[in-house]
């Protein structure tokens, strides 16, 4: 990747945060205290997208930094990614709360607030172009693939996401820490099964786009 291209991506990125942290179009947009744009390479292999920011995240203004977020650079590392080389965002940009008189509760954002953000993220994707996308969760694969798929049968499989970007989703990283005994061990079994898949699909070589099949020129006269 060429230095001025990744400026380029980098100055991209920069403007789009900007906007992000002006927009008010859900009400979440004024309950949160920081929007979490994503962070990471403009010019990443792989792209991570998770639900929406939590309680650290908000404070912060930075993705996946609570505990799941530990767990998260865990996951990236048995891989050999340290997170700067991945770019990690999420569905929505501000945090989902609940107020239930008492203090303000996570929840899982609404599908109107995912549309809302839905393009920015779709920016995100563009300007970042990954090899890759892993989905973390349900709620994050759904946003590509619909309402239908199901995180326990088609986690590990590959689909066609935007601008043909192949996706795969696994188990959320806040998911897996709610686990215990056996049942945290199987699905740990499973999320690696995963991780390796990406691993593989980020060491396929790059196919040349611009050199044709065939030389037609060889076929000439
Ligand atoms: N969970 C998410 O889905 N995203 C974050 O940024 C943090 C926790």
């Amino acid at each position: 990747m060429s230095v001025a291209e990744r400026a380029r991506r980098e100055r991209a990125l920069a403007g789009a945060a900007i906007v992000v942290e002006g927009c008010r179009k859900c009400e979440i947009g004024t309950s949160r205290r920081n929007s979490v744009y994503g962070e990471g390479d403009p010019c990443a292999a792989l792209m991570v997208i998770g639900e929406g920011p939590g309680e650290t995240e908000d404070k912060l203004g930075r993705p996946f930094v609570g505990r799941a977020g530990e767990l998260l650079d865990k996951m990236l590392l048995a891989i050999g990614l340290p997170r700067d080389d991945v770019f990690i965002a999420n569905t929505v940009k501000c945090r989902p709360t609940l107020d239930d008189g008492v203090r303000l509760r996570n929840r899982a954002p609404l599908p109107e607030e995912m549309a809302n953000c839905r393009p920015f993220l779709d920016q995100q994707i563009e300007i970042i172009a990954p090899k890759a996308i892993l989905c973390l969760g349900a709620p994050s694969a759904k946003s590509f693939l619909g309402p239908k798929f199901s995180i326990t049968r088609q986690r590990g499989t590959w689909f066609e996401g935007p601008s043909g970007i192949p996706l795969i989703a696994t188990f959320h990283p806040a998911y897996i820490l709610r686990m215990t005994g056996g049942e945290l061990n199987a699905t740990k079994r499973l999320v690696w099964d995963d991780l390796k898949k990406v691993r593989a699909k980020l060491d396929e070589p790059a196919v040349p786009d611009n050199s044709p099949a065939v030389q037609p020129t060889l076929f000439e006269g």
